[in-house]
This record gives structure tokens, sequence and C-alpha cells, in this order.
């Protein structure tokens, strides 16, 4: 089984165990230890928020990609919040809802192609392939102890 396949069953199965267990989880997620983020004084709320701010506004900072990516999601989000931009069906599968607009070059934000969130996840991240599975290294056996 291919580790993509092991991934999605995986996803589903904690779906279905989140589900069934909902009570027992939402008891256990009140417990103290597991609140160690809500535990916090507001003041310390208050140090991490600034403290994410600035490792976040640095990141940008140094990362051009990033920035442009951010900017070019900036100017799509707000032409469709003004309802200057209307969404059109997924290009693969002509779905209706839950679109995206998925950009081919941050440098041109608005030459984007709409997509679903199905379609345009498959593309940012792609399933590892036939071949790309054969390509792996295959497993020998565990590594020989040094001498
Ligand atoms: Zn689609
Ligand atoms: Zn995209």
């Amino acid at each position: 089984m291919r580790a993509a396949q092991r991934t999605e069953g995986y996803r589903l199965y904690r779906r279905a165990y989140r589900a069934k267990n909902r009570e027992k989880l939402n008891l256990q997620a009140r417990e103290p230890n597991r609140r160690r983020y809500y535990a916090l004084t507001p003041e310390q709320r208050q140090t991490r928020r600034e403290y994410h701010n600035r490792y976040l506004k640095q990141y940008l900072q140094t990362n051009s990609e990033a920035r442009r990516k951010k900017d070019a999601n900036l100017v799509i989000h707000l032409l469709r919040r003004n309802g200057w931009l209307t969404p059109q069906p997924c290009q693969r599968c002509g779905h209706t809802d839950h679109l995206d607009a998925h950009h081919p070059d941050y440098d041109r934000p608005l030459d984007v192609i709409w997509l679903c969130r199905t379609h345009h996840n498959e593309l940012h991240h792609p399933l590892p392939t036939e071949e790309a599975d054969n390509e792996r290294r295959p497993f020998k056996g565990p590594r020989p102890l040094p001498p």
C-alpha cells in the first residue's frame, strides 16, 4: 500500500474515531494539562502573540516568495469580499462551492485559475505516482552495525 493511501485511510479512521468518541474527547480537552494555552494569563498570551507577529513579519521580509504569495492572496480576498470578482466553477470538475483562486504566478495576482478545494489541493500536493514509488530506494533491511 502506498504511503499516501495509508495517510488517507488514517485520516478517515481518525475522523470516525472522533465522531464516535466525541464526549470522551471533549472531557479530555477540558483537563488542565491539555489546556496549557488557555491557562496562560492575558499578559502571557499577549507576549506570545507579539512574538508570533514579530516572527511572521521577519519571515515575510526574508522570504520573498511567501511575501508575494500573501500579497496575491490578499488581492483576491479583497476583490471577492467586495463582490468585484466572481468565482468561476472549478476548471476540472465544475463544482461551484468551496472555490479557490489558484495563482500560477504570484507576480500576476489577477491572473487566477478557479478550482474547487479538492482539485486545488491535488494541484499543490499531488499523490505520489507509481513511477515515483518505483524510483524510491528499495528497503534492503536494517543498516549494519558499525564494527
Ligand atoms: Zn474540482
Ligand atoms: Zn494554488
